[in-house]
């Protein structure tokens, strides 16, 4: 499949049923998750196409560590050499290629079945170093700014990769957008995870880019706000509480 302009710089990759996203920078190039396994040719292929060398492709930033967005990760830093970053609660995942955290499905029957049908934690995938651990709050130096947010529920290393300044933000499985926005197949916490979409609802930015559905390309942070936000009825309902 062929790669999909999203903003100026920024193209889709898709890597079977899950995206990844290369972004072009002064300083080379970036890739944000690295798909199911065997899925290293569309990645390739994508440099090859932009007009771009391997070598080319400097850092390779996780929103977190399932098997659909590190799969093909260890064939692409064999290719590249990519720089490697992960939130550090899912690096030993990543360093052992598994067994995977249990999930629990989101809610709705839907969920439930896809849930059981793609996702398996006992899968083993050839492991991939990690050479550096994301903070919560850090703005990595790459593409101009990339802020790291600590985004938990989906999984515990969840993030959310801010390119600055809010030009685009992905999200990874925090949500999906596939048949509008809506919930990820699981969570290890739904509570935690509930919260993570609210964190991003109060957040200002333009395009969005998802792990798994097609992206948006404009306005994306008001479509958070109506889908998480606080709407004034929900504070007039806390004052009328209080
Ligand atoms: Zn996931
Ligand atoms: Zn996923």
């Amino acid at each position: 499949m062929a790669v999909k302009l999203v903003i100026k710089g920024v193209h889709l990759v898709p890597m079977g049923m899950a995206n990844a996203y290369l972004i072009e920078g002064d300083d080379g190039l970036t890739l944000i998750d690295a798909g199911y396994p065997n899925k290293e040719a569309a990645v390739l292929g994508a440099i090859r196409r932009l007009g771009r060398s391997q070598d080319q492709l400097k850092h390779l930033i996780f929103t977190h560590g399932h098997p659909d967005h590190i799969g093909s990760a260890a064939a692409i830093v064999r290719e590249t050499g990519a720089r490697t970053y992960m939130h550090s609660l899912d690096i030993p995942v990543a360093e052992s290629g598994g067994p995977f955290r249990p999930m629990t499905a989101a809610p709705g029957m839907l969920w439930r079945v896809l849930c059981k049908l793609i996702y398996h934690p006992d899968r083993r995938l050839e492991p991939v170093a990690i050479n550096q651990s994301l903070t919560s709050g850090e703005i990595l130096p790459i593409a101009g700014g990339i802020e790291v947010i600590h985004t938990p529920g989906h999984c515990a290393g969840q993030v959310a990769l801010l390119l600055r300044p809010g030009r685009m933000l992905f999200v990874g499985d925090v949500c999906m957008n596939i048949m509008g926005l809506g919930d990820p197949l699981g969570f290890e916490s739904l509570e935690e995870g509930r919260a993570s979409q609210r964190k991003l609802a109060g957040l200002s930015f333009d395009a969005a880019g998802f792990g798994h559905g097609a992206p948006i390309t404009h306005d994306a942070s008001k479509r958070f706000r109506n889908k998480w936000g606080k709407h004034p009825q929900d504070v007039f309902q806390q004052r009328s509480a209080a």
